[in-house]
């Protein structure tokens, strides 16, 4: 029988007939066996077809396995199932007196498929969310269970690993001592005079919204942790109302605003995880570029602001500390994130994201795994140093290539 599956957003239809639902170890590794490419579906949230096997191909979803959610408290370590999402993680974890150091704007996304892509949240000292996993179990193409922590060699490629070395079925990830979070929000910083560094370093976590039609931000979002001083924040004015990043929507569905304190998961994603996160009619790029060239990257972007403000519902400017993971997104450097939600049209979206690209390109930026881009792979190749060895990794496990779909297979080349 064959369904048509798609994506959170709707805008790719995977090629595969099929999704398999597993629902032991045992069943995922006959899967793997029997199968000559496979791929895994997270929640979905991708906006391209990172995810796609192709038409001769298994999608796996992980959703029918036991949600294992194990936390250790004496070792502060969380081992969670590749298919559990961080709202249940988050829960499970908060009720035991810890926390994960940061999340992304939603908790609707699956912690596996989030790693895999170089998902992040913001806050300059914050890595991605790759950066707190600390050990990797996969089902690899053979069908043997191989576990890589941080003292392999091998660990650089194996969390930010675009899906291509196995199926992720547990991930260990490194805890704190559970934190409060108030949400501070203000509106209209300019652009013009903006001392990046200073407002990005103002809070625990901090997200500038444009919808470029002047050249400024409508809003700011401070998101302090109360152990932490109470910032300063002269240059924009506190704001009135609660407030949703995207124009129009209504802010019930966002966190508690207004500097009421609250545990850490119901602060630092923007949603919250019984509503429909940001429009749910959309499609998403981003770019991650070095944070030192963030403001004049925003005065690149602002030369196209026409372009991109007509196919735009808001743009989000965030900051993620340098990480380890070779295909990581801010692998290496101090990282600036750019990102665009754009109206649910690819066909006009398309030419706004290729004016954008090229608006950046002098900047060295590297798109998000998981949202729309056009960069072609040979442009995209020198931007990851290590690159080839991830390539070779993904040959050593995974000869064939059971795991590697077109996306990756571009990536890597012949
Ligand atoms: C509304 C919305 C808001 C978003 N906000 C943010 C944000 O704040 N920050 C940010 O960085 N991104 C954000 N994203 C992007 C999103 O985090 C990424 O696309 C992420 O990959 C989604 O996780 P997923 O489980 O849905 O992945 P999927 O799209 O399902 O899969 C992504 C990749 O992971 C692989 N994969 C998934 N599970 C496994 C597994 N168990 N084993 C092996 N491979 C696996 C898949 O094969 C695929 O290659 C947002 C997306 C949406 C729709």
């Amino acid at each position: 029988m064959t369904e048509t599956v798609t994506n959170w957003a709707g805008n790719i239809a995977y090629a595969a007939k099929k999704v398999q639902r597993p629902r032991s170890p045992g069943e995922v590794r006959a899967l793997v066996a029997a199968s000559p490419r496979v791929r895994v579906l997270g929640s979905g949230h991708s906006f391209n077809a990172i995810a796609d096997p192709g038409a001769d191909g298994v999608l796996l979803s992980l959703g029918a396995l036991p949600a294992e959610v194990d936390v250790d408290t004496a070792a502060r370590t969380v081992r969670v199932g590749g298919g559990v999402r961080y709202a249940e993680l988050a829960r499970r974890v908060h009720a035991h007196g810890l926390a994960l150091p940061n999340m992304a704007s939603l908790p609707h996304i699956s912690v596996a498929g989030s790693v895999a892509t170089g998902t992040h949240g913001s806050g300059v000292a914050n890595g991605s969310l790759a950066a707190a996993v600390r050990e990797v179990e996969l089902i690899t193409a053979d069908g043997t269970t191989l576990r890589m922590a941080r003292d392999d060699p091998r660990f650089g490629g194996a969390v930010t690993s675009l899906g291509a070395l196995g199926v992720v079925t547990a991930l260990t990830l490194e805890l704190e001592p559970s934190f409060e979070v108030e949400q501070h929000l203000f509106t209209e910083l300019p652009l013009a005079g903006l001392d990046f560094e200073t407002v990005a370093s103002a809070a625990y976590s901090v997200s500038l919204f444009t919808d470029w039609r002047d050249p400024g931000f409508r809003q700011v979002w401070l998101k302090r942790r109360t152990d932490r001083p109470l910032p300063d924040f002269p240059w924009a004015v506190p704001a009135k109302v609660a407030l949703h990043p995207v124009p129009g929507m209504p802010a019930e569905n966002c966190t508690e605003q207004f500097g009421v304190p609250g545990p850490w998961h119901e602060r630092l994603p923007h949603f919250r995880a019984e509503f429909t996160p940001s429009s749910g009619a959309e499609l998403q790029s981003e770019y991650l570029l070095p944070r030192r060239h963030a403001v004049e990257a925003l005065h690149a972007i602002d030369g196209v602001r026409e372009t991109v403000a007509a196919v735009l519902q808001t743009c989000e400017v965030r900051t993620v500390a340098a990480d380890e993971q070779w295909l990581s997104p801010s692998y290496g450097r101090d990282t600036v994130a750019l990102h665009f939600t754009w109206i649910d049209d690819t066909e006009k979206v398309l030419p706004a994201v290729r004016r954008l690209e090229q608006a950046v390109d002098a900047f060295d930026p590297r798109p998000h795994w998981g949202k729309v881009f056009t960069t072609a792979p040979e442009v995209l190749r020198p931007r990851y140093p290590r690159l080839a060895e991830f390539g070779a990794l993904v040959r050593a496990l995974d000869p064939a290539g059971k795991f590697t779909n077109a996306f990756v297979g571009d990536l890597l080349g012949g």
